[in-house]
């Protein structure tokens, strides 16, 4: 079984990559981003909660997040693996992906982060939200508070998984099918 996590700032490509990595390892990919999303269209209660922060850019509370994610999990019990997108993005939500994972006797085989600068990530999402109409995409704002979001509470991950000699980096500069060659053969390698 291979369970990967994604990890990179808004931008940097996760949910583009994933869908291509999906198909080639033959794994469910989890993005907690899009499963907010669907509540919010099908104006679920929590859709309604977790719209009053996604809005504002800031993360949706951890308990609500593991929760939804865990039964996602639950949902594919035949699955030969998972792609985590957007999940973990604290510790709290690391250490409970850590637990839940591991009373199935299962385990994360690798975080891969896809790296691109600031102002590269705030050109592609502004030019994503017109035409995605997210809003959290159409505003600097909203953008610069997500990445404080990412630099204060999903950057100190890094140092958690590297501890658990998990951690890997990739650029996320180049072309969609450049960096889908890097991510194979990362994996490839693992
Ligand atoms: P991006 O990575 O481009 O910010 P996502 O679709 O992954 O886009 O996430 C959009 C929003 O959904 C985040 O700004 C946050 O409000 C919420 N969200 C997604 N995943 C999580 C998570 N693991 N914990 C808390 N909030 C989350």
């Amino acid at each position: 079984m291979i369970n990967l996590v994604l990890f990179g700032k808004p931008g940097a490509g996760k949910g583009t990559q994933a869908s291509f990595l999906k198909a080639q390892f033959n794994l469910i990919h989890i993005s907690t981003g899009d499963l907010f999303r669907n509540h919010i269209s099908n104006q679920t209660d929590l859709g309604k909660l977790a719209k009053s922060y996604m809005d504002q850019g800031d993360l949706v509370p951890d308990q609500v997040t593991i929760d939804m994610l865990e039964n996602e999990v639950d949902q594919n019990p035949q699955a030969k693996g998972f792609i985590f997108d957007g999940f973990p993005r604290t510790e709290a939500q690391a250490e409970a992906l850590d637990l839940f994972l591991a009373k199935k006797e299962m385990n994360i085989s690798a975080t891969i982060a896809l790296e691109a600068d600031d102002e590269i990530l705030i050109e592609r999402l502004l030019e994503r939200g017109k035409s995605s109409g997210r809003t959290d995409d159409q505003d600097e704002d909203k953008i610069r508070n997500r990445f404080e979001e990412y630099n204060t509470k999903t950057a100190p991950l890094r140092a958690y998984y590297t501890n658990q000699n998990k951690f890997h980096s990739v650029n996320g500069i180049g072309t969609i099918e450049e960096i889908t060659t890097r991510l194979t053969h990362l994996i490839n390698s693992l």
